[in-house]
């Protein structure tokens, strides 16, 4: 039988995946069960759109099996199955995630529990396994296929039997060496931990042969072996536990598991409400921003259950574009299971969450910031550009909502502010916060108009970020005080105004008049300047646009 190659793509690929990916060997088996239950999810939802197949819940199910003489792990699932094609497409390239092709046929980009988008799970199983085969019955189909493959060099395809449709993926497992324990991939005991650890939650019983010692029927000191079928997860969705039966841990492989993001979530909120509607949530701020997050590609959105079966993968209703980069899910009861897009955005329901949620993730930044200023400049340089944009796109609340959740470099700390430390710390009369635009710290520090102010021992804010002085203006005032850029032409410093400017000689007029000419176009006057110091000259403005917005607003596509 021909082997096939992989795309050479794969096949280098693999290699970095088996070294590289994933930092525990272990999660092969959170991938191969994922799979299955994405497997099965699949069955679920053509049972909803085709009436001839009908749903038992008590046929879907996940089993685990171990034959330690032969070294062999068995995963095998009830779900969809794949057909030839598919065996080849789907496990003969890597990153090629049928699971994503799935949801964009059926439209349902927003539609059912489907883990896997990124097409590199099943190769996990190369990590423990010298040869991995799989043997698949579609739905749909009498004949079924065996996929074989020892790793980097391809694999076969060819016929092969079984009664049932779906999926068994039987691993070989590597032998162990002196650094590498292989043998508790073939442990019941050490299995029952992975899935545990990694799986509980799946919503399909995971069964295993368990070996036990137990008393004898009739007896009440001898004991006897006897090997029982057992359910090892809890199927309890971990956002229906008790937060204090959980760890940081838990979440955190919980967001793994779903496939949030690559990165660690800097934190979560754990959310159980009891009020006029109710709902379990469990909320994630990342760490880092994804790479697409700043673009059109982007899709905000939480997943959506009704009452522990999901209804929609990305709900953008959920989320506020400000808060957008907020991954994680919401549970409602009171959720109708078939519920459409168009239903959803008209629902009362899902308004009273959203306001709710964002209320619990203001506090949580909130507390981010009060209590863990490092964690919170982390969160502000992945995302602080998002809640300025979110001020400035503001028609509605989003300014109260976000005003003291933004940060600002400035002339006093090295570290960045918030408006309520400058407000704080403002001189006695101060009534303005001033600011200035550029593109670096050292190029505001070098600006002539920042000196003046800095010498009259006002703080400065530097605005580095071109949406920053936006948002300032979309804001208009914090606590009262108005802001100000310090290239504008009323400074309002007393003594130091324009109109306080030195007596001009006819001499001096000649020599301005002179300059103005050159510069015919580019500026509307010269004028002498009692704010420069070290500095000859300087640029001010004089309407209410500094120089660098005008700079970012000419850049915009018209
Ligand atoms: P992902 O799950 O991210 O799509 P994987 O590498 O884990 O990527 O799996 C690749 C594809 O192979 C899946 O999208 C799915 O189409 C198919 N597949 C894997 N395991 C199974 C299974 N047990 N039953 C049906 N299809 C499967
Ligand atoms: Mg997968």
């Amino acid at each position: 039988m021909a082997k096939q190659q992989f795309e050479a793509e794969s096949r280098r690929l693999l290699d970095m995946m088996i070294n590289s990916i994933y930092s525990k060997r272990e999660v092969f088996l959170r991938e191969l069960i994922s799979n299955a239950s994405d497997a099965i999810d699949k069955m679920y939802y053509r049972a909803l759109t085709d009436d001839s197949i009908t749903f038992n819940q008590s046929d879907y199910y996940i089993k685990i099996d171990v034959n330690k003489d032969e070294r062999e792990l068995t995963v095998q699932d009830t779900g969809i199955g794949m057909t030839k094609e598919e065996l080849e497409s789907n496990l003969g390239v890597i990153a090629k995630s049928g699971s994503l092709a799935f949801k964009k046929e059926n439209e349902i980009k927003d539609g059912y529990d489907i883990i896997g988008q990124f097409g590199v799970g099943f190769y996990a199983a190369f990590m423990v396994a010298d040869e991995v085969t799989v043997i698949s019955r579609a739905l749909g189909s009498e004949q079924a296929y065996r996929w074989h493959s020892e790793g980097a060099d391809g694999f076969t395809i060819e016929d092969a039997e079984k009664d049932s449709i779906g999926t068994t993926i039987t691993l070989k497992v590597k032998e162990s060496s002196e650094d590498d324990d292989f043998d508790q991939f073939l442990d019941e005991q050490q299995l029952q931990q992975i899935v545990k650890k990694y799986s509980d939650f799946i919503r399909y019983p995971i069964k295993m042969e368990l070996t036990e010692e137990q008393l004898k029927a009739d007896s009440d000191d001898e004991y006897e072996t006897v090997v029982e079928e057992k359910t090892v997860n809890s199927m309890v969705p971990i956002w229906k536990k008790n937060k204090t039966e959980l760890t940081d841990e838990d979440y955190h492989e919980f967001y793994k598991e779903k496939h949030y993001g690559f990165d660690d979530p800097l934190t979560h909120v754990h959310l159980s409400v009891d009020g006029n509607i109710r709902y379990q949530a469990i909320l994630y701020i990342p760490e880092s921003a994804p790479y697409n997050y700043y673009s059109q590609e982007y899709e905000k959105g939480l997943e959506l259950y009704s009452n522990g079966v999901l209804i929609m993968n990305k709900a953008p209703e959920l989320l506020p574009d400000y808060f957008s980069f907020v991954k994680g899910l919401v549970d409602s009861e009171d959720l109708s299971l078939n519920i459409s897009r168009e239903m959803l955005q008209h629902d009362r329901q899902l308004k009273l969450i959203e306001k709710n949620l964002v209320k619990k993730i203001k506090q949580e930044l909130k507390k981010l910031l009060m209590n863990d200023r490092e964690k919170y400049e982390t969160f502000f340089k992945a995302f602080g550009r998002q809640l300025k944009y979110g001020v400035y796109s503001d028609f509605g609340q989003n300014k109260d909502t976000l005003k003291d959740l933004l940060l600002f470099y400035s002339s006093t700390e090295e570290t960045l502010v918030t408006l309520q430390e400058y407000v704080d710390r403002m001189k006695e009369d101060q009534t303005i916060i001033y600011y200035a635009t550029g593109e670096s710290h050292a190029r505001i520090e070098n600006l002539p108009q920042t000196e003046m102010v800095k010498d009259k021992g006002f703080e400065i804010l530097y605005l580095t970020d071109d949406i920053d002085e936006f948002a300032l203006k979309m804001l208009q005032e914090y606590e009262g005080k108005t802001f100000k850029s310090v290239s504008s032409g009323d400074l309002e410093l007393g003594d130091d105004d324009e109109t306080n400017a030195p007596e001009v000689t006819d001499e001096d007029q000649k020599i301005f008049d002179k300059m103005k000419e050159q510069l015919s176009g580019k500026v509307s006057d010269v004028r002498p300047s009692k704010r420069l110091k070290t500095h000859p000259v300087c640029l001010t403005n004089e309407g209410d646009i500094s120089i660098e917005m005008e700079k970012v607003l000419s850049m915009m596509p018209e």
